[in-house]
């Protein structure tokens, strides 16, 4: 399918919106992406034509919803390429996922003076949840430090790992540095000292293929928000050999198999692990946000993406106020900067007021920040519906802010 920008932005409605009086420019999309229309069409749908509790009815609509539900969970297997349904667990979010594997691997697997290796590039929700079973005297938390082009070196990783090494837990692209690690070599060093690896795909997801067979990662997580479902909806990947061995993360509804005072049973997989009313619509209409990019094609994705990124890049190479934070080879839809003149905030509510949305701050990665020896950096994250226009707008409001600070 030929690759056509304003056709597919015609499906944003949000982006013809003006912001203070400007065209909005929309480069927020790492910490959440606009929803298109089928996805928006969806949710409406749900709740006018197949609105009813999922799993425990006997009535129609119940089982219309689901079906629907468990359509999605397909769609989900499929776009992963998972072997099974089984392995896919409806969650509230990456951050769930993770937390969800970090407690109960910890409570299955984990003893005083065993070692989860960390790298220094994690978003805080892939550090903290292994911090508090640290807290609790259940795992050592050993951090993998990056270079200062924010890339990470195998042959250290290999010094790391010991005879106490039980889990590594590494993101495949940087939400703050853009980087693409080599998560296929990671998981080969990982598995050669049979260490299981979990894989935080929040911000890979959304720009190229992903296929967990082939990675043969043991867990994966991202969050629906970032690839154009709603919030409050995410995934757990996790192998069935894994996931059998955990015991249950909450306890409620639908995750038993028999309940009595003298002793529970738990539900199989994937039930096991969501307990109480699930997020049904929000697993529906993520169905349909995969269903819609993969309309588009992750190849044409990819392909434009990175388009943009370099376009992005070497514009902002011209201004030479400006250092970039993240120079990795590979990188993936993410540019991060500072200035000497001016604190990323201020830059970012200049930018605000022509219309211009970029995040400012640590992007909840605040060891990265520590390693640079910074406060924080300006993010313009890109997605398929930007145009290389709005970068030059970009670059034009960069350089009026820097005039004005400087
Ligand atoms: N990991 C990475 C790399 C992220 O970018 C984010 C979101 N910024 C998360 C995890 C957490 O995602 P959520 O807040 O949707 O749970």
């Amino acid at each position: 399918m030929a690759f056509d920008v304003s056709k597919i932005r015609a499906d944003f409605p949000i982006l013809s919106q003006t912001v203070n009086g400007h065209r909005f420019v929309y480069f927020d999309n790492a910490a959440t992406t606009q929803k298109p229309l089928p996805v928006i069409n969806k949710i409406t749908e749900i709740y006018t034509q197949c609105n009813a509790n999922v799993h425990r009815g006997v009535h129609y609509m119940s089982n219309k919803a689901t079906e629907a539900m468990e359509d999605a969970r397909k769609t989900v297997q499929n776009f992963i390429n998972a072997e099974s349904e089984r392995e896919i667990i409806f969650t509230r979010g990456a951050t769930e996922s993770i937390n969800l594997v970090a407690a109960t691997f910890g409570r299955q697997f984990l003893e005083e003076g065993d070692e989860v290796i960390v790298s220094e590039m994690e978003h805080h929700s892939n550090i903290v949840p292994w911090q508090l079973l640290e807290s609790q005297n259940k795992a050592k938390v050993v951090k993998w430090a990056f270079d200062d082009r924010g890339e990470l070196n195998l042959a250290e990783l290999e010094e790391l790992i010991t005879d106490r090494t039980k889990l590594l837990t590494i993101c495949y692209v940087s939400n703050t540095l853009g980087t693409i690690n080599p998560v296929e070599q990671i998981i080969e060093i990982a598995h050669s000292h049979n260490v299981p690896v979990l894989v935080d795909a929040s911000q890979a997801i959304q720009h190229f293929t992903i296929d967990v067979q082939q990675l043969d990662c043991d867990f994966l997580v991202f969050s629906g928000h970032k690839i154009y479902a709603p919030t409050g909806i995410g995934i757990l990947y996790g192998k069935e050999q894994w996931l059998n061995q955990l015991p249950p993360y909450q306890g409620g509804g639908e995750m038993i198999e028999t309940v009595s005072f003298s002793g529970t049973t738990f539900n199989k997989l994937p039930y096991k692990f969501e307990a109480g009313t699930p997020n049904y619509a929000g697993a529906i209409a993520l169905g349909e946000a995969l269903r819609y990019v993969s309309g588009i094609g992750l190849d044409n994705i990819s392909k434009y993406e990175n388009q943009l990124l370099e376009y992005a890049t070497d514009k902002l190479q011209t201004i030479s106020e400006l250092r970039q934070i993240g120079t990795a080879e590979r990188r993936a839809s993410v540019l991060s900067f500072v200035a000497d003149c001016a604190h990323p905030f201020d830059i970012g509510t200049i930018l605000d007021k022509m219309g211009i949305a970029v995040r400012t701050g640590t992007h909840c990665t605040e060891p990265i920040m520590q390693h640079f020896g910074i406060s924080g950096t300006v993010r313009a994250s890109f997605a398929f519906y930007n145009e290389m226009e709005e970068i030059d707008i970009l670059s034009d409001g960069l350089k009026r802010a820097i005039k004005m600070f400087k």
